[in-house]
Parts: structure tokens; sequence; C-alpha cells
């Protein structure tokens, strides 16, 4: 079968020069299930993000224990070819995959516990990123407990269950921590116009929040349209701020709004630091974006803290989902196209085939690209889903 690799890989996961890295579609070996939980899955689209392009581009992205190179792909969409007759998913199911895998070791609480997401010991495997292979192949084997069954609906847009996923860990830990008060917010901001800000966006008005994107990208851009579409106000960074040194805090101030919420979806940690002092009184900064620089900066250390304590703010940073949040996440993307119609499709901007992979050039994806590696328009029938409108809702 064909897939998409990262090869020229040091075994281990030391970071391998860039140079010898090159992307290449392979001929590997099918997989075949080996134990009765092992499901065969055939991948109809696999979502590309940020992750992928930093292991392509930058020193990012390690092999499987004694192996030289990486299947790519860590946001899928597939349909069930083979399972167990005892296993709740059949073939003919629309599934999409849990990305990390626990740790094994003793002392990781959260990993004997199930909660990789929150493992201690850092010693995770994440499929497609970090010791094993992704889904940017035509097949794959996962156990059942790792795949999430896509509601019919949802198909069109299940593959971004993943980030979406994101977004719903953050939000219930927000919840949670929120318990402490009585919260009623009124605005949330996000940080960024990527596909996961823009995701953040749509859920924060899917919530019935004001919500108003902070982003460098240009006023007439594609992801200011949708921003615009969701009835999120966008703001664009770096104009008429001046020589402020706090424009996010500034714009704020003048457009008499309290940031109750803020993801930050940038990854550029300045404005995470910035962030700090925007917020407003009771309110929760989520940190979202990986940086994989070594950036130095002066911070007004003394304001921060003081605003910190004094308004009883609170700063959390989030990575990876659990099974539960990649169940939200595919009823919060089947709430936003029934509110937002049309909206997520358009937030997928470039379609391409899985040939194309290797030639791509990260740096013109307009918002998001998708690989198909079986058409859409043949999605249907490969799909034996009653079209029941199964529907999961945690904490929605
Ligand atoms: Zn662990």
């Amino acid at each position: 079968m064909k897939a998409v690799r990262v090869t020229g890989l040091v075994p281990g996961g030391a970071e391998a020069e860039s140079s010898a890295k090159r992307l290449e579609l392979c001929e590997v070996v099918r997989p075949e299930r080996r134990t009765p939980s092992d499901v065969l899955v055939r991948v109809l689209c696999v979502g590309l993000d940020g992750t992928d392009r930093e292991i392509v581009t930058e020193r990012y992205g390690v092999p499987p224990a004694g192996e030289t190179a990486l299947t790519i792909g860590h946001e899928s969409l597939g349909v069930v070819i083979e399972a167990a007759a005892d296993s709740f998913l059949k073939p003919g199911d629309a599934v999409c995959a849990l990305v990390r895998r626990p740790c094994s070791d003793p002392d990781c609480t959260a990993c004997r516990n199930g909660q990789q997401d929150f493992c201690e010991s850092g010693r995770y495997v994440e499929r497609g990123i970090k010791g094993a292979n992704g889904y940017l192949s035509e097949y794959y084997v996962e156990d059942a407990k790792y795949l999430v069954k896509v509601p019919l609906p949802a198909l069109p847009y299940g593959v971004l269950a993943e980030p979406q996923s994101i977004v719903e860990k953050v939000w219930d830990e927000v919840q949670r921590i929120q318990q402490r008060l009585v919260w009623q917010p009124k605005t949330a901001v996000v940080l960024g116009s990527g596909p996961l800000g823009l995701l953040a966006a749509f859920t924060c008005r899917c919530l019935g929040l004001e919500t108003i994107v902070w982003s460098k990208s240009s006023d007439d851009s594609a992801g200011a349209a949708l921003v615009r579409d969701c009835g999120a106000v966008y703001k664009q960074a770096g104009v008429d701020s001046g020589s402020d040194a706090a424009p996010l805090s500034g714009y704020l101030r003048q457009a008499g709004k309290r940031a109750d919420l803020i993801f930050e979806c940038t990854g550029y940690s300045p404005l995470a630091f910035e962030a700090m002092t925007a917020l407003g009184p009771n309110g929760v900064l989520a940190l979202l974006g990986v940086t994989p620089g070594s950036r130095s900066i002066e911070i007004p250390a003394d304001q921060v803290n003081q605003g910190l304590v004094l308004e009883n703010k609170c700063v959390l940073g989030s990575v990876n989902a659990s099974r539960k949040d990649f169940e939200t996440g595919l009823f919060r993307l089947q709430q936003m196209e029934a509110k937002f119609p049309g909206l997520l499709g358009r937030l997928v901007t470039d379609r391409l085939r899985l040939e194309a992979v290797p030639g791509l050039d990260f740096s013109r994806i307009g918002i998001k690209a998708a690989v198909d590696l079986v058409p859409p328009e043949q999605w249907a029938e490969l799909i034996s889903g009653t079209g029941s409108d199964a529907v999961y809702s945690f904490s929605v």
C-alpha cells in the first residue's frame, strides 16, 4: 500500500538534520490485525496541520523504534474494513483515531488511568508525530479503544474531529476550573486565525459568547471572512497600535471589552504573556499554541503577577485530548454546521491527493489542507451506516 513518509530520520528519536529529511510517497506493507481488539481501517481523508509542517521542515518527528522513517498524519477519517464480531465497531463504520498512546512508566498516574493526554513522564507515543506511524497511508490497524465512531451526518467534516478535540478538552477544563465561582462569561478572545483559532472561535459562538479574533492575518483574508461569518469580530493585530507595548490590552480597553476567556492559538510566546495582562478579572487564559523556538523577552513581571493575584486570574496550558473530547468534538462540529452552514467546508481550503503530498508547499496552504485517499464523492458508498444521528454531548 502507499504511505507518505518522512525519511532520513535518526533511529531512537535523535534530532535529524533537516537537510537529510525527505517527504516521500513510499510503498509499504499493508498492516494486519494481530489481536482480537485490532481494527483494520481504510483511510478516507487526512488533515494536515502545523505539526506536520514542523515534522517536514524542522527538527521534529520521531520514527518508530529502530526505524529511520515515519508515516505522517494524525488527523484522520477512515472506514472500518475488519473488526472482531463482538467489537462495538463493524465493517462500514466511519471512524477517526486518537493520536496519543500511554507511556509504560509505572509511576505515570495519568497513563496508568487512561489519561495519556496528561502523561507525566513525557514518554508517550503519538501516531504520526512521536514513535509511531501516522495515518497518511491507505490503511492502518488500531486497537478499537483508540477509535471513535463518526456519525453519518458528520462524515463531510469528520476529519476535523482531532483539532476540535483540542478545543473541547480545554473548554471542559475551563468549566471545571470556573466552578470556583459563579461565572457568567460574556466575551471570549481568540488569538490567531489558523485552523485551531477558527475552530475555537466557532466553538465560542456556539456557546453564545461574544467573540473577538485577534490575528496578524490581513483583514481581507479567508480566515477573517470566516470569523465574520460566524458572527465574531475580526481584529487585525499590528495596525493602528503604533508603539503601544501592549496592543491587545489597549485594543480591549478602547473597545470597552473585558476578556472573560482567552484562547491563545498562535504559539507566539510574547503574545501569551501579554494575554495574561489583557485577561479580565476571574478570567481564564488557555494556552494551546506550541512554540518550537527559544525566544527570550523582557516582561513586566510585577504587573503580570499583581494582575493574576488581585484579579483571581487563571492561566493553563493544554495539549492533546481524550476519547470523550473527540466525541464531544464530533457533536460540536454538527452543532457548528447547523448554526453556520458551509463554514467548516470553507475551513479546508486545499484538497489534494496522496501523490501530491511530497510536492506540497506548506507555506502556500490557504487555511487548512486535507488529503483525500478516496475521493469524497465515493465516501458514502463505503459507509454502511444507517444514518442514525448518534450524538455525544459531555460538556456543551
Ligand atoms: Zn505517561
